[in-house]
């Protein structure tokens, strides 16, 4: 019986409203023959006031909110489970309908409050450092799923627009590959900096890339967010072997996309991540040809010690060797920081993140429509 209900009540042609940004969810309202104002309306009950049910949206006037609970549903995904790390970093693991889990992790600074979300469940770039790698590409998040990350983090941290707000960064650096679910992912990007719903400035809201170039483009049209590119070699031979990615977007090519990302915007820089591994990328002579093949292009530098995780075949780089390659790189005149690991005692650092793919036979391919998996 509760299975039965389940079944109709998430019915595949009901609209998630979280899916829409204000541009579609305007257009969604005025095929209804309603305002499009009633866009932002909507927008803010969701985004601002942590509002799901429709009922409660007390400017919607009676007859549309039926029709809504007709045609549309808020559907988040569903929390699991909340850990915190000793340092303050909080992770949630969130199941989607398809039975899959993701996780979001929050990183608390001093003067900032960072939400790192995922794009896909699972990667198919198989980085060869990153244990997402290791359980293979499932599938792309939807948009709904995509924001629905920021509204479960939004109302476990009490985050509220006009009280405090705990996220003022979200960065897309979570499980997969944000630039191979573009629609989606900006979709869910639109939401973020929208005034109406969460109101982070461009700046404030990250994609990091393995170096999709003609994504790269795309992007700078649509939303102009802040840009991260995963380099982690200075050279195409080793960048082959750690980033496979490269073999289709080598390094040269890779940099021109950033030059454009950023041209004509002043003091607007590429941050370029590097993860540090023992003994493969972490010499003088690596830092050195780090900054040669940076010249020219607006650049942060952004060295990631490397979390371990079972099974992976590197270690990470000494402190006194991270401190050396930062120095080179500092003294050549790039802005260098070198990342604290935060969540490591929850895994919830950069790499380990895994989530659970629990449905190992649809690993490579969207769960049918509308197939719903109890909860146990
Ligand atoms: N696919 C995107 C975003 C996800 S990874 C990208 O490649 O940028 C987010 C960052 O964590 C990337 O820079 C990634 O290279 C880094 N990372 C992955 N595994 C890591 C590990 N085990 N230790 C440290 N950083 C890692």
């Amino acid at each position: 019986m509760s299975l039965l209900l389940t079944t109709i009540d998430q019915s595949p042609s009901r609209v998630n409203l979280l899916s829409l940004d204000r541009q579609a969810m305007a257009g969604f309202f005025t095929r209804l023959g309603e305002k499009a104002f009633r866009a932002t309306q909507l927008l803010q009950w969701v985004h601002q006031r942590g509002v799901d049910d429709l009922e409660a949206m007390s400017n919607l006037s009676r007859s549309l909110r039926a029709r809504l609970h007709e045609i549309a549903e808020i559907r988040l995904p569903e929390l699991v489970m909340e850990q915190g790390s000793r340092d303050g970093t909080r992770k949630w693991l969130l199941r989607l309908d398809s039975g899959n889990c993701i996780e979001t992790v929050f990183i608390p600074e001093e003067d900032r409050g960072t939400l790192c979300v995922s794009s896909q469940v699972g990667c198919s770039l198989n980085c060869s450092f990153c244990s997402t790698a290791q359980q293979g590409f499932n599938r792309n998040l939807g948009a709904a799923e995509i924001i629905g990350q920021l509204v479960v983090a939004y109302r476990a941290l009490g985050d509220t627009p006009k009280g405090e707000r705990r996220i003022s960064n979200v960065v897309l650096m979570g499980m997969g590959e944000p630039l191979l679910n573009f629609d989606n992912v900006v979709t869910a990007m639109n939401i973020m900096t929208d005034d109406f719903a969460y109101g982070l400035s461009k700046r404030r809201v990250t994609l990091s890339t393995a170096g999709m170039v003609p994504m790269i483009d795309r992007l700078r049209e649509v939303n102009h967010v802040s840009l991260a590119v995963s380099l982690h070699a200075p050279n195409d031979a080793l960048r082959d072997e750690l980033v496979p990615l490269n073999r289709k977007y080598p390094i040269a090519e890779l940099l021109e996309a950033c030059r454009r990302y950023v041209a004509g915007i002043p003091h607007r820089k590429v941050t370029f991540e590097y993860v540090m591994l023992d003994g493969v990328n972490d010499s003088p002579a690596h830092a050195r040809e780090l900054v040669r093949v940076l010249e020219g292009v607006p650049a942060k530098v952004n060295l990631i010690p490397f979390n371990p995780f079972p099974n992976s075949h590197y270690l990470c780089s000494p402190p006194a060797a991270i401190a050396a390659f930062r120095d080179i790189v500092t003294r050549a005149g790039l802005v260098t920081v070198t990342r604290k690991t935060r969540g490591g005692d929850i895994d919830a650092a950069c790499g380990q993140l895994v989530g659970r793919v629990t449905d190992r036979t649809r690993r490579s391919g969207r769960a049918p429509a509308g197939q719903v998996r109890p909860a146990p």
